[in-house]
């Protein structure tokens, strides 16, 4: 069976933009896939300013998340990077074969690079750090965004390298499994849902907080009166209703809106009672986590052994490999 990896970085409590774009897929893999690897990649958290004491909380929160989202500690395995050094240790055996152009020529670094006066290295090295976190485990099947695509060919050019190089087929070629629900964009519709724009909906929040975000938020700009006929393909709220309403619900919401059978208040009110639906039990299984944090700390320290028992595994067949297993006395002179 293939083997799944998919990582999440450690942004604090999840918002309905991460659980969309990949948490609520993990938790329909971990019932297929069982042992699928859940890293929250607090090493990839570290490659801009940051302040220890808020990454620490992130980290916290992003964990609890993921449990009260309902990855389930046993069917898959939910861990902390930093607690495996196996990752890192794999990362410089991949920056020794990665030429340094198809890292210069990585969209998101090009991006980034524009944003600071000095680039740190590791924001170069990113994509090589992401391959060896799949590769470490030996994954086939990597859950990601569209965004994420040009990384999973650099992870699957590394592998290919370094099986050439070493004469051996040990690393798969990991394949990129699209999340299901295309990017959604922000409450505002102008640009990527996140925390610090303030255009989401974090998955914790009350009832009361999820219908005083959508109450304002952007729906098709044409629709300027309530009698004007909408366009649901180019509206963000629908966008919502096809990930939280059912079938028959969306099929309703695109009737309504293409006649102007109701306007865009009632199909907001019908989104909120969708969301609170879904996110009522993710909200009391974090309160339960809340009431008996020790829980947390468990599933982690148990992913941990899991991930850190297959990356040792790992490292030693790859030393190996490489010339890099134990010393012995050698049989011949030394050259
Ligand atoms: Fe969007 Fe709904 Fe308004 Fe149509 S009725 S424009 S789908 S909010």
């Amino acid at each position: 069976m293939s083997r799944i990896f998919s990582g999440i970085q450690p942004s604090g409590e999840l918002h309905i933009g991460n659980y969309l774009g990949a948490v609520k897929n993990w938790v329909q893999l971990q019932e297929t896939h069982a042992g699928a690897l859940f890293c929250v990649v607090d090493y990839h958290a570290i490659t801009g300013a940051y302040d220890p004491a808020v990454l620490r909380a992130r980290r916290w929160g992003m964990a609890k998340s993921l449990l009260a989202a309902g990855i389930d500690p046993a069917k898959a395995v939910l861990f902390m990077q930093s607690d495996v050094p196996e990752h890192t240790e794999l990362s410089w055996i991949f920056t020794t074969l990665t030429p340094l152009g198809d890292l210069e020529r990585q969209t998101q670094f090009k991006d980034k690079s524009l944003k600071v006066e000095s680039i740190p290295a590791g924001l170069l090295m990113y994509p090589v750090l992401q391959s060896a976190d799949i590769l470490l485990y030996r994954a086939d099947t990597v859950p990601v965004g569209e965004d994420q695509i040009q990384h999973l060919e650099l992870a699957r050019d590394t592998a290919r390298k370094w099986n050439a190089k070493f004469g051996q087929e040990y690393f798969p070629e990991p394949k990129p499994l699209l999340t299901p629900t295309r990017r959604i964009m922000g409450l505002d519709g102008q640009s990527k849902m996140s925390k610090s724009l303030g255009n989401t909906i974090g998955l914790m929040e009350s009832d009361d907080e999820i219908w005083a975000k959508l109450r304002p938020a952007m729906t098709d700009p044409q629709r300027v009166r309530k009698t004007d006929a909408g366009r649901p393909e180019v509206c963000n709220i629908f966008q919502l209703h096809k990930a939280f309403s059912g079938v028959e619900a969306v099929a309703h919401v695109d009737g309504q809106c293409r006649t102007a059978g109701w306007g865009c208040m009632d199909c907001k009110k019908v989104l909120a009672e969708s969301m609170v639906q879904e996110l009522t039990p993710i909200r009391r299984r974090a309160e339960a986590l809340d009431a008996e944090p020790q829980r947390v700390l468990d599933a982690l320290a148990d992913g941990a052994a899991t991930a850190r028992g297959l990356a040792r595994d790992t490292m030693r067949e790859v030393r190996g490999y490489m010339g890099l297993d134990p010393v012995v006395i050698p049989s011949a002179p030394a050259v």
